[in-house]
């Protein structure tokens, strides 16, 4: 008898083991098969942006290696193994030149860096974190070098300076734009964070970006778009990440920022679904846990036999910067509202109430983090 075809969900980040785990807990028969570019070691990706301060290494951040996590979900996993086309039509998709069919196929393929051009010979020295390895590899390129200059000073390149300043290293920030984090925070709040940051001995360099990086006697040297001169060791790109997507638009599958999915995380295509950062569920691509857990549950359901759609409640996010505690749930997309502020120094208020006074949305900053729980029960949900 031939077996049935297999579940197959490409990606093992928080999304395709989180998928399977959620999954074998309806269905523990249906054939499983997971694969992955990377060595599908299990860790929690959040922890790689706080794991210089701990002074933990990759290995103190795997939680399982898939040959544990093969048996505990009774699946196949296939790892350093790339999907390189779809054939939705087929129910097929192929690794080189071996076709594999599936019965379901999930897309968890999550984002990836976006890089800037750089002049300079030495260009080779920037570096990402966007994976456990990304992680491994900068931690040896950094051994026994001290002075990390970040390029981007987003969410992620924020959570990096923090974290590597409180692992010991001397740290340069350098931003495109006048304050940190200028897409989630309202500019008091940017204002608290720029100030904890450069007490913490960050330097800060914005409305800059890095021009050229090249070989120098001690290192390397930095030159930024305003002329600025920096010395360092190694360079870490932050600055920003875009879904992958290229597989689903060869696939004919519809994109857009993100892989379109419905609310039942169906893409266009049938029995193709995505999840995580890779997709876009009804116009939205969040690329946090919460989103994606809510994915998980939705999608988990739908592959048991009983077609669920996802919804996601009010997900404000907590920036791990210590220097300034930060949470932020930004509007959702489409509501508009005014910002109404309260604070100083580093502890801010920044609530966005409708014309009717309903809050929308905020960004608290030092002590004011502390009101997040009341306000997160007036809070509406993204996707109702
Ligand atoms: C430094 C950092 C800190 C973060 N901190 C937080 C936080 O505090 N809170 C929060 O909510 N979110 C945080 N995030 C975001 C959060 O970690 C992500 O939203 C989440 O981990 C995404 O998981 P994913 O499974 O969708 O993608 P990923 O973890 O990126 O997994 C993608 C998988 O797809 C595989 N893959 C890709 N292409 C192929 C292919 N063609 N064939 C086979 N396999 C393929 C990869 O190998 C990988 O296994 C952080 C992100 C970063 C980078």
């Amino acid at each position: 008898m031939t077996r049935p075809a297999p579940v197959v969900i490409v990606g093992t980040g928080l999304a395709g083991y989180g998928l399977a785990r959620e999954l074998r807990k309806l269905d523990a028969q249906t054939p499983l098969l997971l694969i992955s570019a990377d060595d599908g070691r299990s860790y929690s990706k959040p922890m790689l942006s706080t794991a210089f301060a701990k002074g933990q290494d990759a290995e103190a951040l795997v939680m399982a290696e898939p040959g544990a996590l093969a048996e505990q979900l009774n699946a196949e996993i296939r790892t350093h193994t790339r999907v390189t086309a779809i054939d939705p039509q087929a129910r097929r998709l192929w690794l080189g030149n071996e076709p594999v069919d599936y019965r379901d196929l999930v897309l968890a393929l999550g984002a990836e860096c976006v890089r800037v051009p750089v002049d300079g010979d030495a260009t080779g020295r920037i570096l990402t974190i966007n994976d456990l390895e990304d992680y491994a590899r900068f931690r040896s390129a950094l051994a026994g070098k001290q002075r990390v200059l970040i390029l981007g000073a987003g969410l992620i390149g924020c959570e990096f300076a923090n974290d590597l300043r409180l692992g010991g290293y001397q740290v340069d920030l350098v931003g495109l734009s006048e304050q940190p984090m200028p897409e989630l925070l309202q500019p008091a709040l940017g204002g608290a964070l720029r100030d904890a940051l450069q007490q913490l001995g960050v330097g800060l360099y914005l409305g800059r970006t890095l021009a050229s990086l090249n070989p120098a006697d001690d290192g390397l040297q930095a030159l930024l778009s305003d002329g600025t001169r920096l010395s360092c060791d190694l360079v870490l790109s932050a600055v920003g990440l875009r879904p992958r997507v290229a597989l689903a638009n060869a696939a004919g599958l519809a994109c857009g920022r993100g892989i379109r999915v419905d609310r039942r995380l169906q893409t266009s295509a049938e029995h193709v679904y995505a999840l995580g950062d890779c997709a876009e569920v009804d116009g939205l691509n969040l690329l946090y846990v919460m989103p994606l857990m809510a994915g998980v549950r939705a999608l988990a359901r739908t592959l048991a036999g009983e077609p669920s759609e996802v919804r996601y409640g009010p997900m404000p996010v907590t920036v791990k910067t210590p220097a300034c505690p930060l949470v932020v749930a930004l509007p959702p997309p489409g509501h508009v509202g005014n910002w109404e502020l309260q604070g100083e120094g580093p502890d801010w208020q920044a609530l966005c109430r409708d014309a009717d006074g309903k809050l929308l949305g905020y960004g608290l900053s030092g002590q004011a983090v502390q009101g997040r729980l009341a306000l997160n029960r007036e809070l509406p949900p993204l996707l109702d």
